[in-house]
């Protein structure tokens, strides 16, 4: 069981690159972000827990997302190969995923460290839209889609997370400073970390990953 990972700041492009390099590359996309929306929707006890944190803009308590995580993993292989969007974002997060993935018989293989000035990645959050039925990310200037509020792929509509509001994109960029930066020095020392400018656009950004996952 191997994985790559996508760590980065709310709005540095994670998920819309992901998105390209799953279709690219094969890698099997797990989005915390997108299960956490989810059990949500479905209302279940994970969910239940998790809506108050994501609407404030706070973090999940880990507990609840090592179980998430956990279950999600119990299913693979030893031959699967994740991308991670979205996790870890905590030093607790980040050593249960170590131990899974040896558990597995496997390991991280690079984590992309996706990087934008805060002043591009407000920008993004707060024009960013989402398909509703199959979860495709727009952008209101950046990206928009062919006719207004509707998606290109599906034809699904188009809605603004709660989350994406301009008070809680400050407190997310804030806890992303507090708890989820630290990581970028823990996998630089352990010899993982790329680097990748992402406030060129998704196409160069999944380029640039594309490109590293090819050499390797
Ligand atoms: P995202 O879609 O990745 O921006 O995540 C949306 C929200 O889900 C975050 O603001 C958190 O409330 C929650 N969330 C997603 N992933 C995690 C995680 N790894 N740890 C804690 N909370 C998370």
């Amino acid at each position: 069981m191997k994985a790559i990972l996508l760590l980065g700041a709310p709005g540095a492009g994670k998920g819309t690159a992901a998105e390209r390099i799953r279709d690219a590359a094969g890698y099997i996309h797990v989005s915390t972000g997108d299960m956490l929306r989810e059990a949500v929707k479905q209302g279940t006890a994970i969910g239940r827990e998790a809506d108050g944190y994501m609407k404030s803009g706070a973090l999940v308590p880990d507990e609840v997302m090592l179980r998430l995580v956990e279950a999600r993993l119990q299913a693979g292989g030893p031959e699967d190969a994740y991308m991670f969007d979205g996790f870890p974002r905590t030093v607790r997060q980040a050593d249960l995923l170590d131990q899974v993935l040896q558990r597995g018989g496997g390991g991280i293989e690079h984590v992309f460290f996706l990087d934008s000035p805060r002043d591009v990645l407000i920008q993004r959050l707060t024009g960013r839209r989402i398909c509703r039925a199959c979860g495709a990310n727009f952008h209101q200037t950046n990206m928009p889609p062919k006719r207004a509020g509707v998606c290109d792929h599906c034809g699904g509509e188009l809605y603004q997370r709660p989350d994406d509001c301009e008070s809680t994109i400050i407190s997310r960029l804030d806890v992303y400073n507090q708890k989820t930066e630290s990581l970028i020095e823990r996998y630089r020392l352990k010899g993982l970390l790329r680097r990748i400018d992402s406030s060129g656009g998704a196409d160069k950004l999944a380029q640039d990953v594309l490109r590293v996952l090819q050499k390797s």
